[in-house]
């Protein structure tokens, strides 16, 4: 490991600021180098991980072997971008908000401001010599994250107002081609960023009837997307994957996980949480409920194990609603009211 060597000062004369969850000061990570202390800048990574993933990342295989979603990009609307000067640029009007490229840097380079808007620190220090050498290069920004990872861990993102940011989204996208699409791209790439292998089918794939898989060593979480509030086709669909999955992919020796992941719970009224409660009592299945918030908290707290989050914290019926607080009893943080964890009556 060659450290900082070339462009970055040696990695001792770094000092990490790492903030804790809820910290005053959330904010970009930053360095103190001789002195001088600034927002830890981007490092022009050559693979840019917080615009796109590697091939391999997308193509893992697990238990259901099928054909996938081929699109590499980390952002679920195409909003940041690698610039000819190799620091990534960001979309204002297209960026959401959903932390995505955040959660993939490693060196904090990228953070949300008081809009939940991407921003790109600016690189430090200057450019100089820090992209005619790939090797360096990398090196460093490994170095970098290593040592960050030592000190303890970057947390700089502040819980942010997703509910809102989905609702004005999904309308403004208005043509629900469109809204599946990205959301079906926030929720693979979530998975992804956390560590969980995950496929999503492309739209026409006649091969992969079921939209979303995501595992881990033990679990295949099966899902259904919907964008929606009325998820009672979701839940036909999931019991129909379930039934194919059986038939034709032989899980045996696997947990199978059927989720529904939506942009925010239903209301009471829809009759959703007695339809999943009767699934449970009737044929044993246990669906959870996986809202993008709940992706989101995973996501700001860093949760490595989020299948066995989701199952330990993310089944509702007609009994149990309340997400919101079986989330934080399980990941033990406050969790801010305005994520909207708990249906609307
Ligand atoms: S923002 Fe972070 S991940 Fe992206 S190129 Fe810069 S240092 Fe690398
Ligand atoms: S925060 Fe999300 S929407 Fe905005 S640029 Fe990053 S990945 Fe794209």
């Amino acid at each position: 490991m060659r450290g900082g060597a070339g462009f970055l000062p040696p990695l001792e004369s770094y000092q990490i600021k790492v903030l804790a969850p809820g910290d005053a000061t959330a904010g970009p990570a930053t360095l103190d180098i001789g002195g001088t202390i600034g927002p830890l800048g981007c490092l022009r990574c050559s693979d840019a991980p917080c615009v796109r993933f590697a091939p391999d990342e997308l193509a893992a295989k697990g238990p259901i072997d099928t054909t996938f979603n081929p699109v590499q990009d980390v952002c679920p609307t195409d909003a940041i971008r690698v610039a000819p000067d190799g620091v990534p640029s960001v979309s204002v009007s297209s960026c959401i908000g959903c932390g995505l490229c955040v959660a993939r840097c490693p060196v904090g380079a990228i953070s949300l401001d008081s809009t939940n808007v991407a921003t790109v620190s600016s690189p430090l220090p200057p450019r100089a010599t820090a992209v005619s050498d790939a090797a360096t290069f990398v090196d460093g920004r490994a170095a970098l994250a290593r040592l960050l990872i030592d000190a303890g861990r970057v947390v700089r993102i502040d819980l942010r107002r997703v509910e809102s940011q989905w609702s004005s989204l999904l309308d403004a996208l208005g043509k629900p081609s469109d809204s599946r699409r990205v959301f079906g791209l926030v929720a693979r790439n979530t998975f992804l960023v956390l560590g969980t292998a995950s496929r999503l089918a492309y739209a026409g794939d006649t091969n992969m009837r079921i939209e979303l898989v995501a595992w881990d060593d033990a679990t295949v979480a099966v899902g259904e997307l919907d964008p929606g509030r009325d998820l009672l086709d979701a839940l036909r669909r999931l019991l129909a994957d379930l039934a194919v999955i059986r038939a034709r992919y032989g899980v045996k020796g696997w947990r199978v996980l059927p989720f529904i992941c939506c942009a925010t719970l239903p209301n009471k009224r829809v009759g959703y949480y007695e339809l999943v409660g009767d699934i449970k009592r009737r044929l044993g299945i246990k669906v959870y409920t996986v809202p993008a918030g709940a992706l989101e908290v995973l996501l700001d707290r860093g949760v490595a194990t989020n299948l066995a989050t989701i199952e330990s914290a993310m089944y509702v019926d007609a009994e149990q609603t309340d997400l919101h607080e079986m989330l934080e009893r399980t990941l033990r943080v406050v969790i801010p009211a305005e994520v909207g964890l708990r249906p609307a009556k």
